[in-house]
């Protein structure tokens, strides 16, 4: 299937470019999927294929990939004023601008954003703004930083320490000091027996114990997203952040949001935390941030984390930290375009208007023996593959199930992605009803096709 003459582009993927979170013995068998361009959600491929992405690239190309809007603002704004930085004093008037609308559309009256370039930054940042604070407030062990197992924060050496996926283990990763607790998946760990109500208590009821144990005051903050994205997508047990904020207010433990999937609209609400109904910290965010047309993430500050840092930062005359593209002037107008249009051109209403037929979609779809649980929130849905349904056993880890699956469906012109034994969609906020039909038929062809190979 792969072509392997030496100068197909596989081949020349292949003999140059190092990728990562790349099952690489399937792409040596079936070749790279070397892409060009696309129109609306579909892309396409150097040898003229057309694939129906399902995961709006990784998450984040919500308004499609040929939006002219988009591109017209990056254009207008790379005419104008290309690049600056947003150091000593000096900022674009489109940084300007977005941390308004920022702040505007957070759940804030008053409010501090930062810029990075990507969504790992922003989580790395975040921590280094809790630890200065924490050594500026005279209380320098505030350092341990609590998130869950299959949370997902990043890559760089702080956030991957974040991150709760054994895979970082062949990094030696975490730091020290990365405490993982349980991930509120009741499907998958409530025990026998157990209400929703009673599995929500357990979690607050661990991470009070956790914090007994290691010392409030050894702890700077608490990131969880809303929905676990590159988990599984996995919704929080029902009263999880009413049950967990209260322990952590009681130690003065920040909770900070990690919405980098959620942030801008994909829960049907701007933020995952205005979903599940309560109000951060901070935020971090990316992704979404720009609609993908450039990277770039931010972390907004709450009014009191805000205060607290502008007056450290005042104390030693600066906060010393920052990349050379935060506040990048092109991709701040981006931004303000992708909101622009998220808020107001009808892409959180057009995520609103579809979540009830993706939903009957991933609920038809489990009505199949071999899948265990549909679940999802907004236009973010998965579906857990299980050998048996009845004891939710999974199938044998060789059998590679979801990437089968995903492999598939790429046959039949789906891109989906598999992540442990689930499917993971998240459509562009663009999409429409019939392209969603046609996502869920070459779903539902796939998964047949995979189950009665394996039964
Ligand atoms: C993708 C992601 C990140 C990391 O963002 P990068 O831009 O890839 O560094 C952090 N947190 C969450 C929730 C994410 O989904």
């Amino acid at each position: 299937m792969r072509d392997n003459t030496p100068n197909s582009w596989e081949s020349r993927a292949d003999a140059n470019s190092f990728y990562g979170f790349t099952d690489l013995p399937s792409v040596h068998e079936r070749g790279e999927i070397v892409l060009t361009h696309g129109e609306g959600p579909y892309v396409f491929d150097v040898h003229g294929r057309k694939f129906l992405d399902s995961n709006s690239g990784l998450w984040n190309m919500v308004a499609g990939f040929d939006h002219k809007g988009m591109a017209d603002a990056a254009k207008a704004q790379y005419d104008r004023f290309p690049g600056y930085h947003s150091f000593f004093g000096r900022m674009s008037d489109q940084t300007v601008m977005l941390s308004e609308k920022l702040v505007e559309v957070s759940p804030y009256d008053r409010a501090k954003v930062f810029y990075t370039n990507s969504g790992s930054e922003a989580n790395d940042t975040m921590v280094k703004m809790l630890w200065f604070l924490g050594r500026s407030e005279g209380k320098p062990e505030r350092r341990k930083i609590l998130t869950r197992i299959n949370g997902y924060h990043g890559v760089t050496a702080v956030s991957a320490s974040m991150t709760g996926k054994p895979y970082n283990s062949v990094f030696g990763l975490p730091l020290p000091g990365f405490i993982h607790l349980t991930c509120p998946h009741y499907w998958r760990n409530g025990k026998d027996g157990e209400t929703e109500a009673q599995f929500t208590a357990r979690m607050a009821a661990e991470l009070e114990a956790t914090i007994l144990e290691e010392g409030a005051d050894t702890i700077a903050g608490f990131f969880a997203e809303p929905v676990m994205g590159a988990g599984g997508v996995i919704p929080p047990s029902a009263g999880y952040f009413q049950a967990i904020q209260p322990v952590l207010k009681k130690y003065g433990i920040p909770l900070i949001a990690d919405e980098v999937i959620c942030g801008f609209g994909r829960t049907g609400e701007m933020w995952g935390s205005v979903t599940y109904d309560f109000v951060p910290d901070a935020i971090i965010s990316s992704k979404n941030l720009t609609a993908g047309y450039f990277p770039m993430g931010a972390v907004i500050l709450g009014p009191d984390l805000a205060d607290r840092l502008q007056a450290t930062s005042e104390e030693i005359e600066e906060f010393p930290h920052g990349y050379t593209a935060s506040g990048h002037p092109v991709g701040c107008a981006i931004a303000l375009a992708a909101i622009e249009l998220i808020t107001k051109g009808g892409l959180m209403e057009n995520v609103r208007a579809l979540t009830p037929k993706f939903e009957a979609g991933l609920a038809y779809l489990a009505q199949n023996n071999n899948i265990g649980e549909a679940r999802g929130k907004g236009l973010m849905g998965a579906l857990e593959a299980v050998r048996d349904k009845d004891t939710k056993t999974p199938f044998d880890g060789s059998l590679s199930v979801s990437e089968r699956i995903a492999n598939t469906c790429t046959d039949h012109g789906l891109i989906c992605r598999p992540l442990g034994q689930a499917i993971v969609l998240c459509p562009a906020f663009i999409m429409t009803e019939p392209q969603m039909d046609e996502m869920f038929e070459k779903l539902e062809t796939s998964i047949k096709k995979v189950f009665a190979e394996l039964a």
